[in-house]
């Protein structure tokens, strides 16, 4: 062990779009507080927030048929979709800020308009698509949003996935301009550039092994430098559990009871990328296609245009598989390890109700190439093999918690766990994720800081306009606001292919 030792006002534990997004929010309201970051990897944005490990979706349900659901009376509910969207309009508030304040320099290096389409085969499916396109076009926040059924007209939309396609049911699809793609990895680098240009100590190849509580209420970490072995301690007056899949585990050690009785799953994912430019150019939006019978929301196929390292690429999948590692580069103990004397009956329970989803999961691992290939050529019908590549995604944790819905009940959102004195706060699950940052950070900064809540509020408003405005009862404010992130976002003008790069 050695004596190292810093007391600092915040500690963020992952470096992470989350910890960078709460990290840039206090250091916007609370420019004098020091803010030390601690990351297990050698950079920053290595596990989920990485451009090749998450699908650079911008969620806003434009495109996302999971989020609008078929009522028994044949209605659609869309009040997750509004839910959605608005966290996100969040996000692209706050980087508008950051941009027209200049601390992001060219939003161009990690946000580029992209158009959001839903794609769906089958008379079932295109009537349940008119409807959602119905419902949400009647709503403000989803103005612009076209649909057709007329194979010239999805030729003209979709030519790589209308080619060579047999015609032999309804097809439909919608589509809206403005959708986004985010390169979340870029971002988090941007951001923690900037800690750093402020003063925020980054401690790169720094694991938290453990935390306790101290008689005045700070909290002690102890810290292990991974490259010398060394062990260090450092406390806060507020820490900040942004580890991803390793929140789970740092959640436990910190033994708040808020954290009791909690437990996560797993799921790991695997996109096929395609890098032949003749291939990509046939293809511009993010076209999500409905999950199969049976599988989890998270695994909803899409065909993406994506763009990395100022290049555009294809991605198809995610396809969902099972690793019992809670992180990428994380241990294949992970699981068996957060099983505790107080979620076992949790786990438990959650492991005899979702047989089905293991067993699904397991199956996907299991799929060959071709196989995979075969689920590309529902969306691409002239599919090549070769012009396909594997990539292992991120993995994703699943929180599973006793709920009204019964025991061992597994979720799919994210949920923010904090202690009621508001000196910790862990950030767990993974879906919308990363989109939805701004919203979820803000949700920490009211539960940890209700002392400063008078005194932020206005420098909140500042960098989120939306910031406590009903946005859906005052569309003229609604308007004049996104006009004007997507314009300080490069996002207005709707850009076409080869126009996305160099700007
Ligand atoms: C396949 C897939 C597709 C996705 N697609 C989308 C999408 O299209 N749009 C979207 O908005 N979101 C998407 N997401 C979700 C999104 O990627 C995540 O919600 C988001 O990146 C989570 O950010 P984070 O900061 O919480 O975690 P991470 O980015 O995972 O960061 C956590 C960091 O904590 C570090 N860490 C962990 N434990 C410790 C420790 N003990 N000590 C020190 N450091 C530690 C890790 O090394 C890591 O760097 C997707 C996720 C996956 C897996």
């Amino acid at each position: 062990m050695s004596n190292r030792q810093t007391k600092t006002d915040v500690i963020l534990i992952g470096a992470g779009i989350m910890s960078a997004t709460l990290g840039s929010l206090l250091k916007e309201l609370m420019p004098e507080w020091s803010i030390t970051v601690f990351e297990r990897r050698a950079s920053a944005g290595e596990e989920s927030s990485n451009e090749w490990n998450n699908a650079g979706t911008g969620h806003s349900s434009l495109c996302e048929l999971n989020y609008t659901v078929e009522q028994p009376d044949g209605s659609i509910d869309i009040s997750k979709a509004v839910k959605v969207n608005e966290e996100y309009q969040f996000s692209k508030q706050f980087w508008a800020y950051l941009v027209n304040s200049g601390r992001i320099r060219n939003p161009r290096d990690f946000i580029v308009p992209v158009p959001h389409m839903s794609f769906v085969q089958g008379q079932q499916d295109v009537t349940f698509l008119k409807k959602r396109f119905e419902a949400l076009s009647r709503n403000p926040l989803f103005q612009g949003m076209e649909f057709s059924d007329n194979p010239a007209k999805l030729m003209e939309w979709i030519p790589l996935m209308m080619k060579n396609r047999a015609l032999n049911q309804p097809i439909a699809a919608t589509r809206i301009e403005s959708g986004t793609d985010v390169n979340f990895g870029a971002l988090t680098r941007i951001l923690f550039d900037q800690l750093k240009s402020r003063n925020a100590d980054i401690k790169f190849n720094h694991q938290v092994d453990d935390m306790k509580r101290m008689g005045d209420g700070s909290w002690e970490l102890k810290v292990r430098d991974v490259s010398s072995g060394t062990a260090e301690r450092h406390t806060a007056r507020f820490v900040f559990i942004g580890g991803g899949g390793g929140s789970l585990h740092l959640l436990q050690k910190s033994g708040i009871p808020e954290g009791k009785g909690i437990g996560g799953f797993p799921v790991s994912g695997l996109f096929m990328v395609c890098e032949r430019p003749e291939i990509v150019a046939q293809h511009h939006a993010k076209v999500y296609g409905k999950a199969a019978l049976g599988a989890p929301p998270m695994s909803v196929p899409h065909l993406d245009t994506r763009v990395i390292d100022k290049k555009e690429l294809l991605f198809f999948g995610p396809f969902a598989g099972f690793s019992p590692k809670f992180l990428k580069f994380g241990s294949m103990f992970d699981l068996i390890t957060s099983v505790k004397p107080s979620n076992l009956t949790t786990m438990l329970a959650a492991g005899a109700k979702n047989m089905s989803l293991t067993k699904y999961l397991v199956q996907q691992v299991m799929l060959s190439k071709e196989q995979r290939m075969e689920a590309l050529r529902e969306f691409v019908p002239n599919a090549e093999s070769g012009d396909w590549d594997l990539v292992v995604a991120g993995q994703r944790v699943q929180i599973i918690k006793d709920t009204a819905a019964g025991k061992g009940t597994l979720q799919f959102g994210t949920e923010v766990i904090s202690a009621a004195d508001g000196s910790v706060a862990a950030l767990l699950g993974a879906s919308p994720g990363a989109s939805t940052a701004v919203s979820v950070m803000l949700e920490v900064i009211e539960r940890c800081f209700p002392q400063h809540k008078m005194a932020w509020e206005p420098k909140i408003r500042e960098m989120v306009p939306a910031y406590g405005v009903s946005l859906l009862n005052n569309p003229d404010i609604l308007h004049d606001i996104q006009a004007s992130a997507a314009q300080s976002l490069g996002l207005a003008d709707t850009a076409k292919h080869g126009e996305l790069i160099n700007k």
